[in-house]
């Protein structure tokens, strides 16, 4: 059944007996059909019913109905219907009980049943009927929720036969008075003399239409030039005659044609049930003449012709039908009957579907009747019969609220703070997946003080309830029945072999002899499901047969670790283990498990501040330095994005104050918008404006933390990660992560950018490698972790710069724009920081193409060389000859900034294809502090297009040469047989040699192969030998010269400088490895290094601006930001670090401030001296 809250019999009259179809909209809602807002106890309650709204009085149309009687008892045939309309606002009102049913539905609820005394009902949304009958449009349809009610009501509601502006028309005086002056002109000498009264129009209208119901020979028709006609309608009201069925004719009498009304011809009476005729039409007005009649005073209508009849009140006749004429009430005072105000019942009861003056039992039964359709908010229901309990002062409600509170009942707070309890925000808690939830309280129990564990598993218990999920109420309960839940226990992986099952056993019940019996258990659970021999004898015995386990000793010293006491940093092991497999990749399964143990063995020590090397790690001052962001996943280049982009001071401050800039999300506001060429969805706008939000509480805790790191959320990191308009991160995101990646790689393409200039230009002088820089490789993960998978997944697939893209694109979509750009597109600061407009100049021939794209990032390849960062810059701004140009022409571009953003990112293409084999390019790509732009400009200050276009040329010029040179070295380098050309040329002379020797020695006969007779063949090879390579060596010198001199073309170019900000990192092989990220904190002029938690002072400056010798790091992404503007931009330290630490953190105090003295700057203030 859909979770959509129901109500019972007597909540769904006294709504029905509010609903006010005119003020609907006023009221925000449909208060008969939606559900009503959960009452906040911290905000005061609105009036549930809008004050204007109609408290209806329905009064009965017998014609039209099918009534109940008294004492009579339904069939499977019985269909009541009251026919009603409201005295006070003229509304009418068609309500159909329909007990038919076709099926097994044969018990309708009953006052005497137990346990279904009264219909709690589910409204139907364009229901299709489920009696099989044909619903008239605009009825809403209900269907009672006990299994064997056959029940359906259905309600229509129809305006007034006479609208307002109808009664104005006949009944307002001053009209009357120009009927009266109009008829005095037409026919003088059988003009009235006094104006009709109010009353009359009225009047004579319900006498006409009594007459047309039963017709009476010789009143069928009024002549039109009848004066009391004349001057009582005029010609002003025909509309109204019309509408009600009178015909106007023109008729033959003695003295000549006459104008005439026919009344209106209704059809016989037809059955109730059936549908809606003139006749009814006609009943209807005649009920609303006679209330209009009846409200005039005595007085004013003394002599009226209408017949005034009073119909009798349906309330009664409505609560027989919907069964709840006499429901369990609750004995109420005086007063409270008096007041008897139901439609102000506090809120609590509107949430049970239920009425002020149920009794206890009544009260129980809508509660288990709301919790049993509407599970999704069974803990809010919880909450209100617990708030009406208090609020009834009954002992009886108030002990069975206690006893349900006992048997896992729980409030809506109560699980809101369950949520906080594990760290996760309750607002999000639709979005949160039962595994991230479980793998939260993980993470959890591994932090927390034994005294409190049994605490956090009650608290992830009242989630598992409140979301009725048995994995977490499994997990709530610490009970191992399952392999998985074993594996886990262990902290295993399905793919880890028996030996390791043993040693993690070892590992566990050594820390505490009192895990024996649990853990005994999840091993006899794994040798039962991996129908393992070995483990079932390791439980008899103790001892694992077969293979030898491997030692923790010798584990260490498999990945050559000497030292077992230390606590390793994890990206030196995880080097350790690369540099291993590198070494003899036939052992890798070896390697992999001593990694496992060793790093099994190094969670257990506790976390202090030693490093690798036993030194201490250096403390810093928690004011003035910034925090690190743990690494809640292999996710460790979205701390380095996360980071970054904190140290970007305009984009920071947004952030931190983003609901002023939100987008608004009604449809005028979205219309226009455009991100990335794409026009933004509602939906995309509220998923981008919850990442900030996440964004923002992250920024808000690195600048208060009391720690020297933070952890951001799960969550964040899936909004970050994942594109908003692909996949929405609802109650199974973890699913929808996963099931999307193939979608998002190919969506990701499409968003970019700079997309449109690449299709036709192709990538002439190399192959295209993959985009992405090293993945992270499948580490060994703890159970905590398995669950953030599908998210690592993700990131595994994604670098930094693709991520960093992602997050523009959010940013932009969340916030309004302050302008328009080419396009359409949205201006903002986004893409004031960050976007460059880039001209690609392409010709062929005469014809010339000029094309501007937006492009937040530069994509540079290092070349498999170590370079300067201007030669990779050079080769994608410089001219290109491309590939597959028309016959006879060759097609040539080139590429300049058109408009230079203030913050330039260059990502570098860290993976090349090389013989089908995904490689890392590990060269150097040395940074300048300082990067003039001027040569990717079109222009600059001091120099002309033209005069540029000159400098550009020469540079051109001497990149071919460049391009020859490395043509040259590639053949002297590759031959066929696997040497370069000088080797080989060598080798021969060698084999000449040796075989003149061996003739010279007899020992081969020759006579039948002689040697070619040239003389000294091999000294001749020798001497070419080392020519070449004397070349080869000359050509590596020579292009190291030419790219100094392309260089020198444009050293006198330098109004345009930008300056160093950051570098994106990593180390590893393209298998795998870590990411970090250096930033210079230009206030305090020193550069910092971001790795995940900790955050340290580069102090040895090489790290960042030469190569290593042995697996080196290499920057990934590179970001430069325009000098003038590097204090308004930037500002890495932004601390207020909160005084009273949260107690399960430990406080580090700083040990030596003055250190820092020579900090001059903090939080942008300058230090007192
Ligand atoms: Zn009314
Ligand atoms: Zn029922």
């Amino acid at each position: 059944m859909a979770s959509r809250p129901g109500k019972t019999a007597p909540r769904l009259l006294q709504d029905l007996l509010t609903y006010d179809a005119r003020h609907e909209e006023r009221a925000g809602r449909n208060l008969l059909t939606s559900s009503p807002p959960h009452f906040d106890p911290d905000t005061p309650p609105e009036p549930a019913v809008p004050n204007r709204n109609c408290r209806h009085i329905f009064m009965t149309k017998p014609e039209q109905s099918v009534l109940p009687v008294g004492g009579e008892d339904t069939t499977h045939n019985t269909v009541y219907k009251i026919a009603s309309f409201c005295q006070k606002c003229r509304f009418h009102l068609q309500l159909v009980v329909d007990f038919r049913d076709h099926g097994s539905k044969t018990l309708p609820c009953r006052t005497a049943s137990d346990e279904f005394p009264i219909h709690h009902f589910v409204y139907h949304p364009a229901a299709p009927a489920t009696n099989g009958h044909q619903h008239e449009p605009h009825t809403h349809a209900f269907q009672c929720t006990a299994p064997k009610c056959p029940v359906e009501v259905r309600i229509r509601l129809l305006p007034p036969r006479f609208t307002d502006s109808d009664i104005h028309l006949l009944t307002n005086k001053v009209a009357l008075k120009k009927r009266l002056d109009a008829a005095k002109e037409m026919n003088l000498d059988r003009a009235d003399a006094h104006t009709a009264r109010c009353v009359d129009a009225l009047d004579f209208l319900s006498t006409y239409l009594q007459d047309s119901l039963s017709p009476k020979q010789g009143k069928a028709r009024i002549p039109l030039l009848n004066r009391k006609f004349l001057k009582t309608f005029g010609k002003d009201c025909d509309a109204i005659l019309k509408s009600l069925g009178f015909t106007q004719a023109v008729e033959l009498e003695d003295d000549g044609p006459v104008e005439v009304w026919h009344l209106p011809k209704p059809p016989a009476a037809a059955r109730p049930l059936d549908s809606d005729t003139t006749r009814t039409v006609i009943e209807d007005a005649r009920y609303e003449l006679n209330s209009l009649i009846m409200k005039f005073p005595e007085s004013e209508r003394t002599n009226v012709r209408h017949v005034m009849f009073q119909p009798q009140p349906s309330i009664n006749d409505i609560q027989r039908a919907l069964g709840c004429l006499d429901y369990g009430k609750r004995p109420m005072t005086r007063a409270e009957s008096r007041a008897d105000n139901r439609d102000e019942d506090h809120p609590y009861y509107a949430g049970l579907g239920a009425v002020g003056d149920f009794n206890d039992a009544l009260l129980l039964f809508a509660f288990a009747r709301q919790s049993a359709v509407d599970t999704r908010n069974s803990t809010y229901y919880f909450e209100c019969l617990q708030g009406i309990a208090i609020g009834r002062k009954s002992p009886v409600l108030e002990e069975q609220v206690m006893v349900m509170a006992s048997q896992g009942f729980t409030n809506r707070k109560e699980v809101e703070d369950a949520y906080r309890y594990l760290g996760l925000d309750p607002s999000h808690k639709a979005a949160l997946t039962d595994d991230i939830i479980i793998s939260q309280f993980r993470a959890r129990l591994g932090s927390i003080s034994p005294a409190v564990v049994d605490e956090t598993r009650s608290m992830l218990r009242i989630i598992g309830n409140a979301r009725g999920s048995n994995d977490i109420i499994q997990e709530a309960s610490n009970a191992i029945e399952s392999y998985k839940q074993a594996l886990n226990w262990l902290e295993l992986e399905e793919s880890q072999q028996d030996e390791f099952v043993v040693t993690m056993y070892t590992l566990k019940t050594h820390e505490h002899k009192s895990s024996i019996p649990t853990a005994r258990k999840a091993v006899e659970i794994i040798a039962e499901a991996r129908n393992s021999e070995r483990l079932r004898e390791f439980l008899e015995s103790g001892e694992l047969k077969g293979d030898a386990t491997m030692d923790l000793g010798e584990a260490y010293a498999l990945l050559q670790i000497n030292d077992r006491t230390i606590l390793l940093d994890e990206e030196v092991l995880l080097q350790q283990l690369t540099l291993a497999i590198q070494d003899s990749p036939e052992r890798e399964a070896v390697y992999r498990e001593a990694y496992d143990l060793i790093r099994a063995d190094q969670k257990k020590r506790p976390k202090n501040s030693q490093t690798t090397s036993g030194s201490p790690r250096k403390v810093y001052p928690l004011a003035i330095w910034p925090v690190g962001c743990e690494n809640i996943g292999n996710t460790c280049y979205l701390n380095s994005v996360l980071q970054f982009l904190f140290t970007i001071k305009p984009l920071r401050d947004m952030v931190l104050d983003c609901d002023r800039h939100f987008q608004e999300l009604t449809h005028e506001a979205l219309k226009d918008k455009l991100v990335g060429r794409s026009a933004v969805t509602a939906e995309k706008v509220e998923k981008a404006q919850q990442f900030v939000r996440e964004l923002r509480k992250l920024f808000e805790c690195m600048i208060t933390a009391s720690t020297s790191h933070v952890r951001p959320e799960t969550q964040l990191a899936a909004l970050a990660l994942v594109r908003p308009d692909t996949v929405v991160p609802n109650t199974s995101a973890v699913d929808n992560l996963t099931s999307n990646l193939g979608q998002l790689n190919e969506d990701a393409q499409a968003m970019e950018l700079t997309n449109s200039t690449d299709d036709d230009i192709g990538n002439a002088d190399r192959p295209e490698p993959p985009s992405r820089p090293p993945p992270v490789p499948p580490r060994p993960q703890t159970s905590a972790q398995a669950n953030i998978k599908a998210i690592e997944g993700y990131a595994q697939q994604h670098d930094a710069a693709e991520i960093l893209n992602n997050i523009f694109d959010l940013f932009s979509s969340a916030f309004k724009g302050n302008g328009v750009l080419r396009d359409g597109e949205q201006n903002d600061l986004i893409k004031e920081l960050f976007f460059s407009d880039v001209t690609t100049v392409m010709w062929a021939g005469e014809k010339i193409n000029r094309n501007i794209a937006l492009q937040d990032n530069h994509l540079i390849s290092p070349g498999n060389r170590d370079r300067p960062l201007y030669a990779a810059l050079d080769d994608e701004f410089s001219l290109t000859e491309l590939d597959h140009a028309e016959e006879g022409e060759v097609k040539r571009k080139y590429d300049f900034m058109s408009k230079a953003s203030p913050i330039q990112i260059i990502n570098v293409r860290r993976l090349v294809l090389e013989n089908k084999k995904v490689m890392k390019d590990d060269s150097h790509v040395a940074l300048a502090e300082i990067l003039y732009l001027d040569r990717y400009l079109g222009h600059t200050d001091s120099l002309s297009e033209q005069q540029l276009r000159a400098l550009k040329e020469k540079q051109w010029h001497l990149r071919q040469k460049l391009k020859d040179l490395k043509a040259r070295k590639q053949m002297l380098e590759g031959t066929e047989v696997k040497l370069s050309l000088s080797a080989s040329v060598n080798e021969c002379s060698n084999l000449i040699e040796s075989l003149h020797k061996q003739k010279e020695d007899n020992l081969i006969d020759v006579d039948d192969d002689p040697l070619p007779p040239i003389p000294d063949i091999h000294g001749y090879l020798a001497v070419k030998a080392q020519a070449l390579r004397e070349e080869e060596a000359g050509i590596e010198a020579e292009m190291k010269e030419v790219d100094q001199n392309i260089n020198n073309i444009f050293s006198g170019c330098k109004d345009h400088p930008y300056r160093l900000h950051s570098v994106f990192m990593h180390r590893g092989s393209s298998a795998g490895g870590h990411y970090w990220i250096f930033i210079y904190d230009f206030q305090n002029k020193i550069w910092r290094k971001y790795n995940d938690d900790y955050v340290d002072k580069v102090e040895d400056l090489d790290a960042i601006f030469k190569k290593e010798v042995k697996n080196p790091a290499t920057s990934t992404g590179i970001v430069y930001v325009r000098e003038d503007k590097i204090n308004e931009y930037t500002q890495a330290v932004c601390r207020e670090p909160e005084r009273n630490a949260s107690p399960e953190i430990q406080m580090i105090d700083a040990p030596d401030t003055t250190e820092y003295e020579n900090i001059p700057v903090i939080n942008g203030i300058a230090k007192e001296s």
